[in-house]
């Protein structure tokens, strides 16, 4: 298993892609703790069926938009387990609708799950992962940072946010051995897809080469990939999972 002995942190971890995160880092080895907002019973069942899989994970419940809720979860898991090897930034929420209807509101918790977060939980790891001459950072962008998409000005501006924020912490980090990249998915057939998809599901299929969605598990594999050693010379990248999406053929 290419995670034996790594410890793991996922934001986002109770459904959808951070739920296949979770799964598949545990099944690579690597003890996983995971954080929820507020679906208790959704992040008690990953538990209790990694556990019967014999593999472990602890579930917290946390606001990743406070930074003072990230610094907390940070400072105990580096107590418990003595190191934090890998952190995945996934926890992520929509709010789509067009810019001359978005509220303030609307606009301000997409910036503040999507993009705070990331510097939240990266600041809170910095220095441990720095002082381990050790560490893998993995945060979840989207294809909608690089292409237009109606309603989604909020969105797209806190995963172009993560993009830029990626590449500059990889600059920073790099020479303490610690890796910062990002993944960016197309469709993924989640809970955050499921209007979209029982609206037009047919006519995304027919835009996306490979001719299917995408599952929460395409994800996970490219993310347990940046995560383990194998990676150890790729930082500051972007790497598309979309099935095609984005290649803009005819
Ligand atoms: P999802 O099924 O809606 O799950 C979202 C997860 O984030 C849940 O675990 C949720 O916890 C957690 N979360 C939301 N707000 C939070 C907060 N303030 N504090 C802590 N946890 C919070 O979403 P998904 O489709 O798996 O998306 C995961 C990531 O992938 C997101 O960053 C999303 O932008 C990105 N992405 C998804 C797609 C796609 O097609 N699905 C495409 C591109 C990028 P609770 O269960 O407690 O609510």
């Amino acid at each position: 298993m290419q995670l034996t002995g790594k410890t793991a942190l996922v934001t986002g971890g109770s459904r959808g892609i951070g739920r296949a995160i979770v799964q598949t880092l545990a099944g690579e080895g690597a003890r996983v703790a995971f954080v929820y907002q507020s679906n208790a019973q959704a992040a008690q069942d990953l538990v209790a069926e990694l556990a019967r899989e014999g593999l472990t994970a602890t579930a917290h419940q946390a606001d990743v938009r406070s930074k003072a809720a990230a610094d907390a979860l940070v400072a105990r898991l580096c107590e418990e387990w003595g190191k934090l090897d890998i952190l995945v930034n996934n926890a992520g929420v929509i709010r789509d609708t067009l810019l001359a209807t978005m509220s303030e509101d609307q606009w301000s918790e997409v910036i503040a799950t999507n993009l705070t977060s990331v510097f939240n939980f990266c600041q809170a790891v910095t220095r441990p992962m720095m002082s381990a001459r050790y560490g893998r950072i993995v945060n979840m962008s989207s294809v909608a940072a690089e292409f237009g998409n109606k309603g989604q000005v909020n969105y797209a501006a806190s995963k172009g946010g993560i993009d830029g924020l990626t590449r500059c912490l990889a600059t920073e980090l790099a020479s303490r051995g610690v890796t910062v990249n990002a993944v960016a998915p197309g469709f993924i057939e989640t809970d955050m897809t499921a209007a979209v998809r029982s609206a037009a599901e047919a006519e995304i299929k027919k835009r996306i080469p490979v001719r299917r969605l995408g599952k929460p598990e395409d994800i996970a594999r490219a993310v347990a990939f940046l995560a383990s050693d194998a990676a150890s010379y790729i930082t500051g990248q972007v790497l598309r999972v979309d099935g095609g999406l984005t290649l803009g053929g005819f």
